[in-house]
């Protein structure tokens, strides 16, 4: 069994759906194919959320936007009018709308998870019509039925031995077997559906082909490979052509965007190569991430995350960061789910950053305040160097306020005000590595 992960982008019009068609096409044996919610979609449904939630005006618009967009799109791909297609379309905008009429309950993470999985039931629903109709013939398959996950909203866990038995009697390995299915959503033991977490996508894939003990996973993006550095950047960017699993557990732990943090350690842990291809040009050989020691090419990597919050946070009567302080501020950050881009504590304070976009910031600072001294510093970049140099140190530094920097063997972490974005210079890194 081989795993294909399209995502949004690869999926956006209907250009970008008959594109992926050729390549699901040219694939041998049995394939199970995991998509994405087209273009924005998710972006889009959490504006509608948020609207509902916060009683905004805009609801109706945002979901008229919401059904004009996979409309079109299905009519861009048909030339003649799919009534079946249309009617299931209809349907999930039905599900949408009865939401949507009612308020929210208590729990903002289960509404939103009950809301944000449509756009994955749309995209694939259309991509395996249009499949069908090109003769392509493939089984669409609603995950949340096959995969078990815990009530964790928005971030839920795969409950791993109920989900591989129903899993395996589902996607059986047969010649030529097709399954069209969607990543980033299953559901909880009462039913309900949940997510796997912003760009889930990937995991999906991932515990698919886990539990399937698939040859191989290719995730198909719109670059060449994972590359040294992130080109929305940086000018200068060189493709890895193989990453240890390690190495991409560590590149994803600091933010590098181009695989979900989760994805590896499935995969790792039965030796299922992962690909990372490009859908524009499916001939070339991507990035392979595989059992190993040291990426190659060994060049400097550069992550950068940008709207960045620090917290800094000191005890009010001056005493030390204790581990009862520990415990508290982490039960908080447990509490309202932080994810924690950096830490670090000295025997005074203790600092973390987060996203601009995380929504408790405030919940979080106010909770603090109780018992800390807390400090907010927003527009902040968080960059990253694996295997890095003096050199690539001095390019990120020279001539910015570095407000924090944390050094170990392999990692640089440097929390800067404003931006640091430099080419990378790739022959000074190789003069480097030749030192
Ligand atoms: N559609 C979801 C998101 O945008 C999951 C994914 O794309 O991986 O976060
Ligand atoms: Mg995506």
């Amino acid at each position: 069994m081989i795993i294909y992960k399209f995502g949004g982008v690869s999926v956006k019009d209907a250009a970008a759906i008959k594109n992926i068609s050729n390549i699901i096409g040219e694939a041998k044996g049995p394939l199970v194919v995991v998509i994405s919610a087209i273009g924005q979609t998710t972006n889009l449904i959490e504006g509608i959320i948020d609207a509902h939630y916060s009683g905004k005006a805009n609801v109706n618009a945002l979901f008229e936007e919401l059904k004009e967009k996979h409309l079109t799109l299905t009519l861009d791909l048909f030339d003649e009018f799919p009534q079946d297609l249309l009617d299931k379309l209809q349907s999930f905008f039905t599900e949408i709308e009865t939401r949507l009429s009612k308020p929210f309950s208590e729990s903002f993470n289960f509404e939103y998870d009950q809301l944000i999985a449509f756009g994955e039931l749309l995209s694939t629903t259309i991509v395996s019509a249009y499949l069908n109709h090109i003769g392509q013939k493939n089984k669409w398959v609603d995950i949340r039925k096959y995969l078990d996950a815990d009530d964790k909203y928005r971030d839920a866990n795969i409950i791993w031995d109920s989900s591989e038995t129903k899993v395996k009697q589902k996607f059986k390995a047969e010649n030529n077997s097709l399954y069209i299915t969607q990543g980033f959503i299953a559901s909880d033991f009462k039913g309900n559906t949940c997510s796997l977490g912003r760009e889930g996508s990937d995991y999906t894939a991932a515990i698919l082909a886990y539990l399937l003990n698939a040859d191989k996973m290719i995730i198909w993006k719109d670059v060449l490979g994972v590359l040294n550095a992130d080109p929305d950047y940086f000018n200068n960017t060189t493709k890895l052509d193989l990453i240890p699993y390690q190495e991409a557990i560590e590149l994803s732990y600091y933010g590098a965007s181009v695989i979900h943090p989760k994805t590896i350690k499935p995969l790792q842990a039965k030796q299922i190569p992962l690909w990372v291809k490009s859908f524009i040009k499916p001939e070339q050989e991507g990035t392979l991430i595989t059992k190993g020691d040291l990426p190659q090419p060994l060049l400097p990597n550069f992550i950068v995350k940008k709207k960045q919050v620090l917290i800094s946070i000191k005890p009010l009567n001056f005493s030390f960061i204790g581990e009862n302080d520990l415990f508290f501020v982490f039960s908080l950050i447990n509490k309202y789910g932080v994810k924690l881009n950096f830490t670090q504590n000295t025997a005074v304070s203790f600092v973390f950053c987060v996203n601009h976009s995380f929504r408790f910031i405030n919940d979080l600072i106010d909770d603090l305040k109780l018992k800390y001294d807390v400090e907010r510093e927003d527009g902040l970049e968080l960059i990253t160097i694996r295997h890095y140099t003096p050199a690539t140190i001095t390019e990120i530094t020279v001539g910015h306020r570095i407000l924090i920097e944390q050094k170990n063997k392999n990692t640089a972490i440097f929390l800067s005000q404003g931006s640091v974005q430099v080419p990378v210079d790739d022959d000074c890194c190789l003069q480097e590595k030749r030192q």
